[in-house]
């Protein structure tokens, strides 16, 4: 086969290995499905293209369970190498799902998402919870099912967590945000009171042309040395990456025709998520190692470009002359200007329009309702007053309707329920990256050089070339010595926008 070279020295990997290259290709052809359907797909067709997504989720389901004896088999495998570990490992809790969690769940899950999201979108549009309320009901139920099935110790919604960042449990989630919040609570305190950031800013209401927007897109990609065989981008309402194998990494980004550091750091932040994909060994390709370890790693990717590299003086600096070229409004602003622009900070109602600094707060409440809805604490119909009560509590602002605020968020419709904290996880390893490049190199000197090879580099050799291979805690112990520390973070941003 073309590219595969994962080799081990042991027949029963080998073996494995072998079976394994059918169900990477399920893989490989959903994402591609997913992508279309995102980008390019007749929106007539979702009901279709629905099915086809569950059957080959059920077929890849089955396939999977033919590799019952072989797993158990190199479970008891010793002596084995790091990524001989990594290998079972990843497949044993992939074999481990579908063993657990029967076809008929799996489906009810699938279908759910599919009438739900469809549904989601109008009620969002009518601003109307009671429309969604009995499909989230649905699949909140289906989700407790799921954790049920898969088994946890302490809260159930660990289950659920646990298959976006593994290991990962609601006591060590809460160790991380009950310090974070008054922290980041006094930093944004003294930002709004200082004035150094604005709150709002004249670039925000000025119209680009889509078509100037996607220059200055392209030549950051180019700036960043995206390369250009094995990586797209395209445009979705919903900023994604998509990763068919480690040689087709996809991105899109998103034009609303004005504010344009939306677009602008939508790209960045696609491109660092791309970059973790593209930069994984090619040995691994085919094989269950061939993805990232975790959503939180790889959000932490991701945040690292946009924010701690994107949103830096010197980034700005460096972009700044084709912005100058191909938005002309920019001219009267200096890249000071645009710097404070691309850093304002202002409590909002909707997550994904936030600042590095409100951020957080947003996922803080939607981890908190989470766990709540799935721990059976509170009832669907008591969600959205909750979600307004938390959102006072925590950025002083009510949304005024369910629009900007429960309906907000694709994720519960498609039956995403436990990812949000990923997001959080994801900002605080971006803070502990930030803190450990810089004994190794002059970032700042490095952005200002555009010499971005190097960056790449140095996070492939400590972190993408290895794909699942360690789960998320290991991977940050063998770099920090310690997991999930939000201090890095914390420190950053006050050194940031309070020094
Ligand atoms: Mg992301």
């Amino acid at each position: 086969m073309p590219g595969f070279n994962f080799m081990s020295q042991n027949s029963t990997i080998m073996e494995i290995a072998e079976k394994y290259k059918p169900l990477w290709a399920l893989d490989s052809v959903s994402a591609l499905l997913e992508w279309d359907m995102e980008t390019y797909m007749p929106l007539g067709s979702s009901a279709q293209r629905g099915f086809a997504l569950a059957q080959t989720q059920l077929i890849r389901q089955e396939r999977m369970m033919q590799l019952v004896d072989l797993a158990a088999r190199a479970e008891k495998l010793v002596g084995l190498n790091d990524f001989e570990k990594g290998f079972v490992r990843v497949l044993k809790r992939d074999l481990d799902y579908c063993m657990k969690v029967p076809p008929k769940l799996l489906e009810d899950i699938i279908r759910t998402a599919t009438e739900g999201t469809v549904v989601w979108r109008e009620a969002r549009k009518n601003s109307d919870f009671s429309m969604f309320q009995p499909y989230l009901e649905k699949m909140v139920g289906l989700k407790r099912q799921e954790a049920e099935k898969l088994g946890y110790k302490g809260h159930p919604y660990n289950a659920l967590m646990d298959r976006y960042e593994e290991g990962v449990t609601t006591n060590d989630v809460d160790k991380v945000f009950s310090p974070m919040a008054p922290a980041l609570k006094g930093i944004l305190d003294k930002v709004q009171s200082a004035n150094k950031f604005p709150s709002t800013h004249p670039l925000e209401e000025i119209a680009y042309e889509e078509t100037a927007m996607k220059r200055v897109n392209e030549n950051v990609l180019k700036l960043m040395q995206m390369p250009e065989k094995t990586f797209r981008m395209d445009v979705s309402t919903h900023p994604f990456t998509t990763s068919m194998s480690i040689e087709d990494v996809r991105i899109t980004t998103r034009y609303e025709g004005k504010d344009f550091k939306a677009s602008l750091y939508s790209t960045v932040h696609e491109s660092g998520h791309a970059i973790y994909d593209l930069q994984i060994d090619p040995s691994l390709d085919y094989t269950p190692l061939s993805k990232a370890t975790s959503l939180g790693v790889h959000e932490s990717q991701s945040r690292f470009w946009e924010n701690f590299i994107g949103r830096s003086r010197e980034f700005v600096k460096l972009v700044y002359p084709t912005l100058k070229a191909n938005l002309p409004f920019v001219a009267p602003y200096g890249d000071d200007e645009v710097y404070r622009y691309v850093n304002s900070v202002k409590p909002s109602m909707i997550r994904v329009d936030a600042d590095e600094l409100t951020y957080n707060f947003h996922i803080m409440l939607r981890y908190e309702l989470e766990k709540k809805l799935i721990g059976g604490e509170i009832e669907v119909s008591e969600a959205p007053s909750m979600w307004n009560d938390l959102m006072e509590k925590y950025l002083g602002v009510r949304p005024q309707n369910d629009a900007e605020g429960i309906l907000q968020d694709v994720h519960w419709s498609g039956g995403l329920i436990g990812y949000f904290a990923t997001y959080s996880l994801g900002n605080i390893i971006a803070g502990m990256f930030y803190n450990r490049i810089r004994k190794d190199m002059d970032l700042k000197a490095t952005i200002a050089k555009g010499e971005f090879g190097k960056v790449k580099d140095w996070l492939k050799e400590r972190i993408h070339r290895y794909g699942a291979t360690y789960p998320p805690k290991d991977l940050q112990r063998k770099l920090f010595g310690e997991e999930y520390n939000p201090q890095s973070l914390i420190n950053y941003l006050q050194e940031k926008y309070l020094a």
